[in-house]
């Protein structure tokens, strides 16, 4: 028999989409276009694979964290700091690795394959959080696992991170319009949703931008920030632009997509050529 505390993170989880997609309703910071319905089809139909292939391998970090910590493997496993200074190198290693990941995403030309379908959401909202290839996902999970093995990184603070990535996934792709002050104070730290929304723009320049996802440290850092003024996040486009944008809504055409023709080409507007 589960104990009810088994079920308190997905309970969280509902419960911070139910508070997200009210405040999506109340506070919305773009309009969504009138032909986007048909894209929640496809978000939450590649949510519910993932989710399946997630139940398989629960928390598979967390779980190569523990791993290498009974086998004392891993950099951190080796040297004996406080406990203070683990937590700290787990949260920069595990926050970089997804920077890192990201944006080797965007420019080598077969994980772009598998990113893309992220991408070519013609619309941006709580359903395209869900919006991955299950390939993806599970290169994704692998590299954790790996990075989380190679550094011997601390499971305690795994799982609250973990968790804060989960919730922040959430939060990111979020059609919410923040105070403007309150935006700024808190994209000092972390990402926002104005802030993220601008990844999803149709612009080059744009898309290749502001990759990270709990912190903003590592876009300011390695000089990936960009900021757009509330009225230019609101007119952006998003997705990929015209021949792209063909099957965006429809699940089939994007699980097929990564063995798409031309699909490790990015896309050049026009406009940007
Ligand atoms: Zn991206």
């Amino acid at each position: 028999m589960a104990e009810w505390t088994d079920w308190l993170p997905l309970a969280a989880f509902w419960l911070l989409l139910f508070l997200l997609a009210a405040a999506e309703t109340l506070y919305p910071l773009h309009r969504a276009p009138r032909e986007g319905k048909g894209r929640l089809v496809a978000n939450f139909g590649l949510g519910v694979i993932n989710a399946a292939l997630l139940s398989a391998a629960p928390v598979a970090a967390v779980a190569a964290a523990q791993w290498a910590q009974q086998q004392g493997v891993g950099l951190l496993n080796t040297m004996a700091l406080p406990f203070a200074a683990t937590a700290a190198a787990t949260l920069l290693v595990r926050s970089f690795a997804a920077y890192a990941m990201h944006r080797i995403s965007h420019s080598w030309p077969w994980l772009w394959r598998l990113h893309r379908v992220h991408h070519s959401d013609t619309a941006v909202d709580l359903s395209t959080s869900f919006r991955n290839h299950p390939f993806e996902l599970t290169f994704a999970l692998a590299w954790r696992a790996a990075v989380t093995v190679a550094f011997g990184l601390d499971p305690l603070t795994l799982v609250a991170y973990e968790a804060a990535a989960a919730a922040f996934a959430l939060w990111d792709h979020a059609n919410l319009r923040l105070p403007a002050r309150l935006d700024q104070a808190l994209r000092l730290v972390l990402v926002t949703p104005a802030m993220h929304h601008v990844h999803h723009s149709a612009a080059r320049a744009e898309t290749d931008s502001n990759y990270g996802d709990v912190i903003s440290l590592w876009d300011r850092l390695f000089g990936t920030y960009r900021q757009l003024g509330e009225a230019e996040v609101r007119a952006a486009r998003f997705g990929l632009g015209d021949a792209e944008d063909e099957g965006a809504a429809s699940l089939v055409a994007q699980l097929r997509s990564p063995l798409a023709r031309g699909g490790a080409v990015r896309p050049v507007r026009a406009s940007e050529a």
